[in-house]
């Protein structure tokens, strides 16, 4: 299998391989000390609650300072990581920086700030990530479980076989919040979003009222989430029309370039520490 493959080195390139085969073969290579030694990195995407305006969670995106390539964006390398199944060692790391950090926001500014982390379908699977030593580490830092939210995508719903649903279940029944990532991009289906008791459903920034048909399309996903009990956060917001507009949809939560690029957390703890201050942080960085 492709994760058994991911164990030993591919240490030559047969010839009539391709030129991104090959590059991708490299980066699953240099990948596998890369947690070793340290060279990943979580930046914090702010989320906001659009009636208070108030930075109430954070997103945990993944980045790669490769030690020759720069920092590496999560489209760079996680397709590779999934491949070889190194996105197992690589999520279980992202999970425990992301609890420390939620647990850093809540002893500093809010108790119940919450952190997301992203879920592949690869960590759902056997061999995947171990829902009982995710629970005992936020034990061990004192951490409520409900402090955690865990996204997936509709694939990931859609291609659910017994050991998925067990994992969305014993997260659920732990406490751990569920969400929804990308919704609108995919085939889900009106039941799958009451049948896996998901807590948020996230609105894809492609999904985002362009015009009054679109508007009206988000608010009647937003009214189905709300009568299911699911609240919505809106992904991708860039600009303050967007943002009135999701807000007058009774869309509960927003996240951003317009209100903020993924910061590093020591940013993120500035932003709670500055509450007159509007939100308003730019990088360039991915
Ligand atoms: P996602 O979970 O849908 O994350 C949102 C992506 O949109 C992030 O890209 C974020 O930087 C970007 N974004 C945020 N605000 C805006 C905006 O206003 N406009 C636009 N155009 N984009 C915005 P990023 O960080 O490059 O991550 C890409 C994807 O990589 C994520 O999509 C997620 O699916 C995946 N990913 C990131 N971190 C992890 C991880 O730790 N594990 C796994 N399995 N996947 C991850
Ligand atoms: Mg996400
Ligand atoms: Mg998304
Ligand atoms: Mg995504």
């Amino acid at each position: 299998t492709a994760k058994q493959q991911g164990r030993n080195r591919f240490n030559y390139f047969a010839p009539f391989m391709q030129e991104a085969t090959r590059a991708r073969l490299i980066l699953a290579n240099e990948m596998r000390d890369a947690l070793m030694q340290n060279q990943f990195r979580v930046l914090y995407q702010p989320v906001m609650e659009l009636s208070s305006g108030k930075l109430v969670k954070a997103e945990a995106l993944v980045r790669w300072q490769h030690p020759t390539r720069g920092l590496l964006c999560p489209s760079e390398f996680i397709p590779v990581a999934e491949h070889t199944g190194a996105i197992v060692g690589i999520g279980d790391w992202v999970f425990r920086q992301a609890a420390q950090t939620a647990k850093r926001m809540q002893v500093l500014h809010d108790k119940n700030f919450q952190v997301a982390v992203n879920g592949s379908i690869c960590q759902f699977l056997e061999g995947g990530f171990n829902v009982a030593e995710w629970l005992d580490y936020l034990a061990e830092l004192r951490l409520a479980p409900n402090s955690i939210i865990v996204e997936v995508t509709e694939s990931l719903l859609l291609e659910a076989d017994h050991t998925v649903v067990h994992k969305l279940q014993a997260l659920h029944h732990a406490g751990i919040a569920l969400s929804l990532d990308d919704f609108g991009t995919g085939y889900c289906s009106v039941a799958f979003l009451k049948r896996y008791a998901l807590d948020f459903l996230k609105i894809d920034p492609s999904f985002l009222m362009e015009n009054d048909a679109g508007a009206d399309l988000c608010e009647a996903v937003i009214a189905l989430a709300h009568k299911l009990g699911i609240r919505v956060i809106a992904e991708g917001v860039e600009n303050q029309r967007q943002q009135a507009q999701l807000q007058a949809a009774g869309c509960d939560f927003g996240q951003g370039y317009v209100f903020s690029r993924p910061i590093t957390s020591d940013e993120l703890d500035d932003l709670l520490s500055s509450v007159d201050k509007p939100i308003n942080i730019h990088r360039t960085a991915c």
